[in-house]
């Protein structure tokens, strides 16, 4: 599917939802794609890029950040806190912040380097065992949490579990970010961004159906 496709599907959600044109912002899911799609990709005016690792995204960010200006990365994968300084200086928003010892280094680090990127709270909401994000019950006091270190928490990200109905874990993080005042809802991938929108979601992060699918290679 092309850029432009997606961008068409983004309009025709909005204006169903009765949402604003433009207030879903489409992140590029760019990992593990190969340099020259993720290029055509720049070359078609897409600014807003997602990677997972941030090893990767040091790999190849930089120089495209040379080539093209105004390039907004986004980290949505986990985030160890040994990586977390490389991460503060590379991506402007972090959608993984999940516990408290990842909030009080990108605290500590915000205060030393006197910036930091916008901050999502990634919830478990599916409460899976081995799954990144913070537990439901956990929520509200994390964010609170989060807010108290002075972190610029700008809104929730979830994935729901791949087995389940996803606009229900949709409803509940918009539920979660109603309550704690917090406008920004990091939701929706490639197969489900429609309903995510139409729940409310501002950041959509949409891999595969722009870029094809991910070769991972034989390992
Ligand atoms: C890879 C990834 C995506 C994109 O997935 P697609 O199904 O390719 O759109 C979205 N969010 C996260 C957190 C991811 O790791």
């Amino acid at each position: 599917m092309s850029l432009t496709e997606i961008t068409t599907r983004i309009a025709a959600a909005e204006a169903a939802a009765g949402r604003t044109p433009g207030s879903t912002t489409l992140i590029a899911v760019s990992k593990v794609q190969p340099n020259e799609r993720v290029e055509a990709v720049l070359q078609e005016g897409q600014r807003c890029f997602g990677e997972n690792r941030v090893q990767e995204a040091q790999g190849k960010w930089p120089g495209f950040m040379e080539s093209f200006q105004g390039v907004d990365l986004h980290l949505i994968g986990p985030l160890q806190t040994n990586k977390a300084r490389a991460a503060m200086e590379l991506f402007h928003a972090i959608h993984s912040v999940d516990r408290p010892k990842l909030a009080s280094t990108l605290a500590r680090l915000a205060q030393e380097i006197g910036s930091c990127p916008d901050i999502f709270v990634q919830i478990n909401t599916g409460d899976e065992g081995q799954k990144a994000g913070c537990p439901i019950g956990e929520a509200d006091a994390f964010i609170a949490e989060c807010r108290g270190l002075d972190l610029p928490v700008k809104g929730l990200m979830c994935i729901p579990p791949v087995d389940e109905e996803p606009s229900l874990h949709f409803a509940l993080l918009a539920k979660i970010a109603a309550r704690n005042g917090l406008s920004g809802l990091s939701m929706g991938m490639s197969g489900d961004f429609e309903s995510a929108i139409a729940q409310g979601a501002t950041h959509i992060r949409v891999g595969s159906a722009i870029f094809g699918a991910r070769d991972y290679g034989e390992g």
